[in-house]
């Protein structure tokens, strides 16, 4: 299939002949049509599928069909609703790129930068807007956007932001826009809450699903360490002399343990950068635009600051951490071995990962390597630490102060 056959005008289909793409992926092939016959859809599909395109073509096509040519006075149309930053600033980039040969504008807002210049943009109306959440509610509040004209709404990445906390924030946004709106909801995974959400939501919404999350490519080389907790700095630095290569992804679970990573891989003279939530978005932009650029070659990252954003053709992924989510790991080794090429995905499971281990590989339906010649071996009868017995904590539940509670970090 072609995009012509996908029905898309000129102007749009020059933009992404330029992009350099040729033909539809197909996420795209199943969801562009049923966005311009204007349904509600649930796509399941991951990041690297082409999701985006799915959604901001046939969106562009469908402002673009009805656009009133005058630049001023310009309704907020088109509302994406992105958990993280970086995927929101990714997602106008896209749009950007795709709508280069039509009048319709974009931009872009989200917190931890000065609202501003956001405001500045917004007064001079723009077709399309992709926001975080918080960042959205905030400048509605301040009666700078006005969502009265939203036709349709795309909430991108909707397992995340459930996981997040932003249900209420985002079901707050689906009500401050007009009843008679499309939703399309992008999520990498359907859980239930997600299915929750959708059938509050959404009407009659048809179900596009690509790539079962189960699947690993074949090319991916995955290989298990076995290694006590206190070890896998060691067992990394020796990795990274003696066998891993190339451009590299390492993942951590919380935010604390990529910047102890980071600090060390530094002392050990590796070109490394991190991206986590504590970071600022210039300083995460900044990490990313280093590692592409090639300036440093190993990122540091938590799933959620990586999440929907495009780093690709890796050539190995470090899961430092294994993730208790089994679809995260296959999430984080599908960076590798892209496009026909090969990569390799090591895994560092301790006494108390060996459970992850196993619903991985439920998942996956595959044995995955285990690599026993290492020089920091776990004791195969090494059992899960237990710090405490439950219920007998010297501290009483609840003992936060309310101060505290609302100070809460977030701990990706
Ligand atoms: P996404 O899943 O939206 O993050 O897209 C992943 C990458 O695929 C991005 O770098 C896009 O620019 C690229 N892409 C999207 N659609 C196509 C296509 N039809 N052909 C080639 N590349 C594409």
């Amino acid at each position: 299939m072609s995009f012509k056959d996908l029905q898309l005008n000129k102007p749009i289909l020059r933009a992404i002949a330029e992009a350099g793409y040729d033909n539809p992926t197909l996420v795209q092939e199943k969801t562009i049509p049923s966005v311009l016959n204007k349904k509600d859809c649930i796509v399941s599909a991951q990041t690297g599928t082409g999701k985006t395109a799915a959604f901001a073509l046939p969106i562009l096509q469908l402002l673009f069909n009805k656009q009133d040519a005058s630049k001023k006075g310009k309704k907020i149309k088109a509302l994406v609703v992105s958990p993280t930053r970086e995927l929101a600033i990714q997602i106008a980039k896209n749009f950007e790129t795709y709508s280069t040969y039509t009048n319709l504008r974009n931009t872009v807002v989200f917190g931890g930068t000065s609202i501003e210049p956001q405001k500045d943009i917004l007064k001079k109306g723009v077709d399309i807007l992709i926001t975080t959440p918080g960042r959205l509610l905030d400048l509605h509040k301040q009666d700078i956007i006005n969502l009265d004209y939203v036709e349709t709404l795309v909430l991108d990445e909707a397992d995340l932001m459930l996981d997040m906390g932003f249900i209420d924030d985002v079901k707050k946004i689906e009500r401050l826009c007009p009843e008679e709106k499309q939703i399309l909801l992008f999520s990498a995974t359907i859980p239930y809450k997600v299915e929750q959400l959708a059938n509050t939501i959404l009407k009659s919404p048809e179900r596009i699903e690509v790539a079962p999350n189960s699947s690993t490519s074949k090319n991916v080389n995955q290989l298990l360490y076995y290694v006590p907790k206190r070890n896998k700095i060691e067992l990394c630095l020796h990795l990274l002399r003696n066998t891993i290569k190339g451009n590299i992804i390492i993942f951590r679970r919380t935010k604390f343990g990529v910047s102890k990573l980071e600090e060390t891989l530094i002392k050990n003279g590796y070109k490394v950068d991190s991206i986590h939530g504590d970071k600022s978005q210039n300083l995460r932009q900044e990490a990313l635009n280093k590692f592409k650029k090639g300036d440093v070659n190993i990122l540091i990252a938590t799933d959620v600051a990586a999440r929907g954003i495009d780093i690709n053709n890796l050539d190995a992924v470090v899961n430092f951490d294994l993730p208790n989510v089994p679809e995260t790991y296959v999430h984080r080794i599908g960076r590798t071995a892209r496009a026909g090429k090969s990569g390799i995905a090591y895994s560092f499971c301790s006494a108390d990962e060996k459970a992850y281990v196993k619903t991985i590989q439920q998942l996956i339906q595959l044995q995955i390597d285990s690599i026993e010649d290492h020089p920091y071996p776990l004791d195969p009868k090494a059992k899960k630490q237990v710090h405490k017995t439950p219920g007998k904590s010297k501290y009483k539940k609840g003992r936060k102060s309310e101060a505290s509670k609302k100070k809460k970090k977030r701990w990706y």
